[in-house]
């Protein structure tokens, strides 16, 4: 019987040690909720680093006996890996490139030597388990040059592919010294997936202007294949945010940020710290707020959640010392002793707090200056107990295109997002359930089970289309 292997940097489980016993827990991750639904069935499987710098081969041992009593099965990265395949090239290179940040990209050939040398060990760790018939879903910018990897090795395989993150266009791409390599890595697949219509066309041009490879429409015929590219915008569980809203336990939380707020607009932001969330400016914005509107003084709140990420790499470190300072500035300047303006929080914090504060909050401000999809806008539309509360969401994130009923802004544009604040302040009811509705329903019909089902669905039908052109 045929399976089907997912394949992505990291396996959906936090792995701890409690008395000697290893306790293997589920990510909460949106991607990792709606790929339970395949790689728990069956003989399928998923196939990732567990997370740990693991280091006696008994520890090894001990770690994928575990494992495989789940479907999962490891592929352990050193230290040297970690760093340099995955800080250095994916989060150094590749992570600023496809933002279109390349002022902050770090062209190290060692980097790029440890990339090849990684992705060739997923490869070894994907052929000690794929049968011919078998099909391979591999996620994200970690693992470009896995496709070619699998394609040279195991013929009759179906492979597909989805990128997370953005695809720059051709002139930010060529910046890449290894372009071609890369390009060529991901046409191993047969279905490359992508967020945006935007970023297919950007992959497309990349692909003709660097390689020999026609391109008719939305697919690539390399060397007679036929490959298909197109769109797959990422959705959310959005019932799981629904059915949180209703549990005993966020109702406490909420009732809690009931009292805490009371008579108060909240103003909601959630990210990891990163260059590219737009953190900065939409401090900026608020900072604008209170200058020219001093009837807002102990009226709004911005509720900020700066989830810790990366803080090794000297750009992330710099960001997070300029939020710390400019936050501190406006609410010494600000505030009074029973109120101050920002409520700045850097920690993750549990889904049900998230949930409670998705639900209280009045204004959701999303304003990165790139984002692939953007979950959180989804999450707080999903997480709204009544029709109403605003969205205001940067033209740059994946998810504008679907949320059309948000008030969109440019994050460059500072006074932009300051009147999207004012308007959202002031916003009827009426409006607002109009909107929500409209966004409510798009987040809930295009969920994480239909995303997964067009993805595997067209896969399934490209390779058909092939078999029919042999
Ligand atoms: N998130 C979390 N803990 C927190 C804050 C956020 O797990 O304390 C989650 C959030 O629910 C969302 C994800 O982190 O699912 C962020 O995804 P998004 O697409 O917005 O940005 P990314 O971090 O993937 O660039």
């Amino acid at each position: 019987m045929c399976k089907t292997i997912i394949i992505s940097n990291r396996l959906p489980i936090k792995i701890t040690e409690e008395d000697g016993n290893l306790i293997l827990k589920d990510s909460e991750g949106g991607l990792a909720t709606g790929l339970g639904s395949i790689y728990k069935q069956n003989k399928n499987i998923w196939i990732g680093w567990p997370g740990l710098d693991i280091k006696t081969e008994e520890e090894k041992a001990k770690i994928t006996s575990k494992l495989k009593d789940e479907n999962l099965f490891p592929v352990f990265l050193d230290e040297d890996e970690i760093q340099n395949y995955y800080e250095g090239f994916s989060n150094e290179v590749l992570w600023p490139i496809f933002h279109y940040m390349s002022t902050y990209a770090q062209f190290e050939q060692k980097y790029w030597d440890y990339y090849k040398a990684v992705n060739e060990k997923f490869r070894d760790a994907i052929l000690a388990n794929i049968q011919p018939g078998d099909t391979v879903w591999i996620q994200d910018y970690q693992l470009l040059l896995l496709p070619k990897l699998i394609r040279d090795s195991i013929q009759d395989v179906s492979i597909g592919f989805f990128q997370h993150i953005p695809f720059p266009s051709f002139e930010i791409f060529r910046l890449i010294p290894w372009r071609e390599e890369i390009l060529k890595g991901m046409l191993g697949a047969d279905l490359l997936g992508f967020h945006t219509y935007d970023d297919v066309r950007h992959f497309l041009s990349s692909c003709t202007r660097l390689l020999q490879v026609q391109g008719v429409a939305n697919k690539l015929i390399k060397k007679g294949r036929e490959i298909m590219v197109d769109a797959f915008p990422m959705g959310i569980d959005a019932g799981k945010y629904k059915t949180l809203t209703k549990c005993p336990g966020v109702e406490e939380i909420y009732q809690e940020y009931l009292k805490t707020f009371n008579g108060l607009k909240v103003i909601l932001s959630i990210d990891r710290l990163d260059y590219s969330k737009g953190i900065i400016q939409r401090i900026e914005a608020l900072e604008m707020i209170l200058d020219r509107h001093p009837e807002y003084i102990n009226k709004i709140t911005l509720y900020m959640i700066v989830v810790p990420s990366r803080d090794s790499i000297p750009q992330y470190k710099e960001l997070r010392d300029e939020i710390d300072k400019l936050v501190g500035n406006i609410n010494a300047r600000f505030r009074t002793t029973s109120w101050h303006p920002i409520q700045y929080f850097y920690r993750s914090f549990p889904i049900e707090y998230l949930s409670a504060i998705y639900s209280r909050a009045d204004i959701c401000l999303v304003t990165p200056m790139r984002d692939g999809m953007n979950l959180v806008s989804k999450e707080y539309v999903a997480s709204r107990r009544r029709s109403s509360g605003v969205l205001i969401l940067s033209e740059m994130a994946g998810a504008s295109k679907e949320l059309a009923e948000a008030i969109i802004i440019n994050p460059n544009n500072i006074g932009e997002i300051y009147r999207a604040i004012l308007q959202a302040l002031e916003m009827p009811e009426e409006e607002q359930r109009q909107r929500m509705t409209a966004l409510t329903n798009t987040v809930e019909k295009f969920d994480i089970y239909h995303w997964v089902k067009i993805f595997m669905d067209q896969l399934d039908k490209i390779k058909l289309t092939q078999k029919q052109n042999e």
